[in-house]
């Protein structure tokens, strides 16, 4: 089969546009969807220049979504001395997994030369995933813990490095898994919370209504003081057309699947969307455009949760709770 935009052999077809691409066009393709959604959520502010550049640091995992984002950013920003790229790794003490995967971020952050800091749970926590596991105090499934601790991690040294934008490599597959599993879970208040984490845009919400024409206003985060905004830039793009990427351009990336990986309804979900998408393509943007439509209403809906935020009695991060997760976790680990 023909590539649809010249007459080089296809190496892909995408059933949701109609598309057979040769190599070039398709991954002339994946850079422009990362571009247009750098653009479309404002992802760079208009202040930011070559004397006060941004700081965007990428969640940077050796899996080839983070992989594919990096290069994707860096081959798009590196002429421009407005934004600089940060890679962030976080080595949750998983034996054999965790090792090679950071030496994928390691090469990938040398031949790019972006500078690249590497954060431990065991230093940070006196904690291993490995271990975790074996103890387990709150009867949970291993994911459970590790995103609590991950999660933590990166908005803490987001902060440190001075980021002014958290980078991370979710796409499309794993937004509309989300998504999904909000939805059947019935939880509208959780849907407002990924909203307002990391979907829709950053500029001015007041300047988008008056400059917009037709009256409907397109949806636009609430300023967060508390934490480093957040932004998705691959969630446009298809996971199998990120690895596709990957292994076109021989990005180093690390694809084994970590050992404690557990989370059985989202695998369930995803095997849904397969077929949804299989039989009804475009299953997945439609998806998301609703769904992230709907967050911003929601969003705006509940306006005051913000409210409710205190410095956790321990460590001091931002939390709804007077402990926060993370210490909590901590200190059931170490009863
Ligand atoms: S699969 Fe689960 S346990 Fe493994 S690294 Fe990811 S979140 Fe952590
Ligand atoms: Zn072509
Ligand atoms: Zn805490």
């Amino acid at each position: 089969m023909d590539c649809t935009k010249c007459d080089r052999e296809a190496v892909m077809h995408a059933a949701y546009s109609g598309a057979h691409l040769c190599e070039a066009h398709f991954l002339e393709s994946v850079d422009r969807r990362v571009r247009k959604r750098v653009r479309e959520d404002s992802l760079l502010s208009e202040g930011a220049t070559p004397e006060d550049p941004e700081t965007w640091v990428i969640g940077l995992s050796g899996g080839k979504d983070s992989v594919v984002l990096t290069h994707v950013l860096h081959e798009t920003f590196e002429e421009d001395p407005r934004v600089e790229l940060v890679g962030l790794t976080i080595h949750e003490g998983i034996e054999g997994y965790r090792d090679r995967s950071l030496d994928a971020c390691v090469e990938l952050a040398e031949e790019i030369g972006i500078r690249h800091e590497v954060v431990s749970y065991g230093e940070e926590f006196g904690v291993r995933m490995d271990d975790v596991v074996e103890d387990d105090p709150e009867n949970m499934a291993a994911c459970a813990y590790c995103g609590v601790f991950r999660r933590d991690l990166l908005s803490k040294y987001a902060e440190k490095l001075g980021a002014d934008k958290l980078l991370t490599g979710h796409n499309l597959d794993d937004e509309a898994q989300t998504a999904l599993m909000n939805f059947l879970e019935g939880d509208v208040a959780q849907i407002a919370k990924h909203f307002d984490a990391s979907l829709g845009g950053f500029e001015e919400r007041e300047e988008l209504r008056s400059s917009n024409e037709s009256g409907r206003s397109p949806r636009t985060r609430k300023e967060g003081e508390a934490f480093v905004p957040r932004a998705k830039p691959l969630r446009d793009v298809p996971e199998k057309e990120v690895a596709l990427y990957a292994h076109l351009l021989d990005l180093p990336a690390h694809i084994t699947e970590c050992p404690h990986s557990s989370e059985a309804y989202r695998g369930e979900i995803q095997r849904l969307l397969y077929g949804l998408e299989e039989n009804h393509p475009g299953t997945r943007h439609s998806i998301m455009a609703g769904y992230e439509e709907l967050g911003g209403i929601v969003s705006e809906e509940l306006d005051d949760r913000s409210a409710d935020l205190k410095e956790c009695e321990r460590c001091g991060s931002t939390t709804t709770r007077d402990v926060c997760r993370k210490c909590s976790l901590l200190e059931s680990l170490s009863a």
